[in-house]
Parts: structure tokens; sequence; C-alpha cells
């Protein structure tokens, strides 16, 4: 294995299968689907199918035990699809809403919902923020009060990707006193009496990974839908932020890479000046400077993939790949929509929704300020 290319024959063989499902099931279609808000249900089916949804959980439950290396592509891959919306979506169903299930179910839960989301029949959401906190993940509100053989929950939670379409949340609630010491993880059927996705939230980019508010009204759930221990949720929801910080920077990877031969491409052929636009100095040197800091996000990335396959615990490495990919991607959008003129404003050229789309990754999965300052305290600041 080479950090330069650390990918086997294996890895690009997968690499191959997602790539041409993206060409032959995503590209026609997406657009309708940014248009819906959803992607469909038959999509995860499909991903079910091929196994992809279960790349690195057991085979017991249906899945591959693969490594990270795996994960990283199919994040590459999606997000060169030019929609990042489709990434989204598909990673809350194979990452983030099954990550913890996979770690801390039950027996009892992963043969209900794991075993089903990896086929694709079950679809999951992860609530974790909450109208009044987001980032202080420690401080939410929405409780669960024991009651003999089940919780009582209560609360409301905001900014939930794919809760249109979800079958199960795993919901952060309140078990114990204020803090991070008393949040606990619970998986919850959106079919339970008292849940409702009480709105659609419009949003400026990734339109197809459905995100809404939930409210919950004493709804009542089986003690035994509770993930691990009681008041040990917010150790599992640090523990899988680090798998959700790696698939955005996977996705920022995929849509630098789409985004800059988009750019070549479009400065070779324009001409301003008599010259193509890639002819001039300033933009060979802007595109330079470009791949140089692509190469550096990129091995950062594998960086901390490597640290994640060998089970390390790695927050500070992880942290530094997401805070430098989300800000870069954010660059390179703005400079090829640079290049492209007035054609890069116009909603029919790929980088004009890029744009849009990239502008969460600074926010998901932890904001650049919080990568900060789990980078300050984990190197003793
Ligand atoms: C497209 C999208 C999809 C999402 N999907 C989900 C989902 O599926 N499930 C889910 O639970 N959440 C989801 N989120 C929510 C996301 O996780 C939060 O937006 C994020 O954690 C930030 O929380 P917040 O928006 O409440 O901002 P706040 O925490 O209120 O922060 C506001 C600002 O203050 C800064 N800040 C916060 N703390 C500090 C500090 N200590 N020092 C300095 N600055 C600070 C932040 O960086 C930010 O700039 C999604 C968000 C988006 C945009």
């Amino acid at each position: 294995m080479s950090f330069l290319d650390p990918f086997t024959t294996e890895h690009n063989m997968f690499r191959k299968t997602v790539r041409d499902f993206v060409e032959k099931e995503i590209k026609p279609q997406v657009e309708n689907w940014e248009e819906t808000g959803d992607v469909p249900h038959e999509i995860f089916r499909k991903l079910g199918d091929l196994g992809i949804l279960g790349l690195r959980y057991d085979e017991k439950y249906g899945g591959s035990e693969l490594d990270f290396w795996y994960t990283l592509i199919l994040c590459e891959e999606l997000a060169r699809s030019r929609y990042i919306g489709v990434g989204v979506s598909v990673m809350m169903q194979c990452e983030m809403s099954t990550g913890a299930l996979q770690d801390y179910g039950s027996e009892e839960l992963k043969e209900k919902y794991l075993a089903a989301a990896i086929k694709g029949e079950l679809l999951g959401c992860l609530g974790i923020s909450e109208p009044n906190t987001g980032s202080d993940v420690g401080a939410i509100r929405t409780t669960a009060r024991r009651e003999g053989d089940i919780y009582v929950i209560n609360g409301a939670k905001t900014f939930i990707t794919n809760a249109t379409i979800a079958d199960y949340v795993l919901l952060a609630v309140r078990t114990g006193g204020q803090g991070p010491g008393g949040v606990s993880f619970i998986v919850v059927p959106t079919d339970t009496p008292g849940f409702s996705v009480s709105r659609r939230l419009k949003k400026m980019g990734v339109h197809c990974s459905g995100t809404a508010e939930l409210i919950i009204e004493d709804c009542q759930v089986p003690a035994t839908n509770l993930l691990g221990e009681e008041n040990a949720g917010f150790r599992y929801i640090m523990e899988h932020f680090q798998g959700e910080r790696l698939v955005l920077c996977g996705f920022a990877l995929g849509a630098m890479d789409v985004m800059l031969e988009d750019a070549l491409a479009y400065g070779r052929d324009r001409e301003v000046f008599g010259r193509p636009i890639v002819k001039y100095q300033v933009w060979r040197h802007r595109l330079a400077d470009l791949m140089t800091k692509m190469t550096a996000a990129r091995q950062l990335t594998y960086l901390a993939v490597e640290a994640i396959n060998n089970r390390q615990r790695s927050d500070r490495e992880i942290s530094m790949a997401k805070l430098y990919t989300a800000t870069l991607v954010k660059e390179v959008a703005n400079e090829v929509l640079q290049m492209h003129g007035g054609y890069g404003y116009m909603e029919e050229y790929p980088i004009c929704r890029i744009y849009r789309d990239v502008a969460a990754f600074t926010i998901g999965a932890g904001t650049n300020e919080i990568m900060r300052e789990i980078i300050a305290r984990q190197s003793g600041l």
C-alpha cells in the first residue's frame, strides 16, 4: 500500500461498480429527485442488492466487513455524479444511521434494523440537532423518561437528513442530568404514535437529501430500543462523528476532482482575447495552487482513513482532514465558478449547483470552529 495510491485491484473494481451505478441509475434521474426533494426508496434497494449499503458491517447482518477505503471510494464516486445531495442521502443510510447500530445495538436491534437497512428495506436517519442546539450536543433537551419497559420521549429535532423518507431514527435523548453525561441514543420507529415530521426544510443546496424537522410528543418506545448503556450516548455520538467526518472528506475529494476536470475542459475550450483561458499564467498558477492543495487534502484524508482501518482513535487527524478538505472544496468551487464567467452562474452548468451543495461542508458533521477546537484540545492547547 502506498499513500500516493492506496487502492488495490479489488478497490478499483469496486470503484468501477459504483461509477457504473452512478452513470446508469443516478445521473439519468437525479434532476427529478432534486425537484421532489428525496432519493427514491427503489435506489436504496438496488444499492442493497449490490451489497453497497453494508460495506464495513458484519457479514452476519448482510455486511461485507471491508476496510474504510471502500467507504471513501463510495463517497468520492457519489460526489462525482455532481449532485452531492445523492451522496448525502445514501451515506446517511449506510454510515450515519447505521454505524452506531452496528457497534452498540443489541442482537435484536441489529437483526430488526441493521440487517434491513443493509438490504435497503428500512431507511434510517440520525436525529441529534435541535432548534436550540447543534454543536453543543451535550445540551440537547429532548427527553426520554423511563416508565417500566418503555421510554416516553418528548422533544424536537431539526436539520434531519432523510427524515422525509426514514422508517426509523437514531435519536439522541436526555435520560440523565444536564450535560453530556445524561445523553442516550435510542432507535425510534417513525410510525410510533406521537412522532411526526413536522416540516420539510427548504435548503440552499443538496436538494434531494430530504431535510426536515421532527416533533416527538409522548412517543412510547420499548426500553430495549436503547443503544448500549443508558447515559453513554454522548460518547457513542462522538465516536461515530469520526466516520461521518471522513464521509464529508470523501465527498469533497470527489467533488474537487470533477470540478477541476470541468474547469480544465472549459478553460481549454473558451477563448478570451484570442487565447484559451488556461493559457493565461494567472489561471495556470491558480490551478497549480488548487492541485497542490487538493493533493495535500487527499493525503491528509488517507492518513485519517488508514488510522480508522487500524482501529486507532484519531480524532485529531480526522478533524484536520475534515477542516482542510471542507474549507478547500469551497475555495475550489469559488475559483471554478469564476473561471466559467457568467456561465458559472447559470443552472445548466454543474458548477452552479456544486457551489451551493458544498456550502454546507464547513457546517455538517461538526463545523470548522468545532474541528479547530478538537485539534487544539488534542494538541494539548
Ligand atoms: C445540510 C445539513 C444536513 C444536516 N443533517 C443533519 C442530520 O441528519 N442530523 C442532525 O442531527 N443534524 C444535521 N445537521 C445539523 C448540523 O449537524 C448542525 O448544523 C451543526 O452541527 C452546527 O450546529 P448549529 O447549526 O446548531 O450551529 P451552532 O452550534 O449554533 O453554531 C453556530 C456558529 O457558532 C459556531 N460555534 C459553535 N460552538 C463554538 C465554539 N465553541 N467556539 C467558536 N464558535 C463556535 C459554529 O461553528 C457556527 O459557526 C445538518 C445540517 C445541514 C446544514
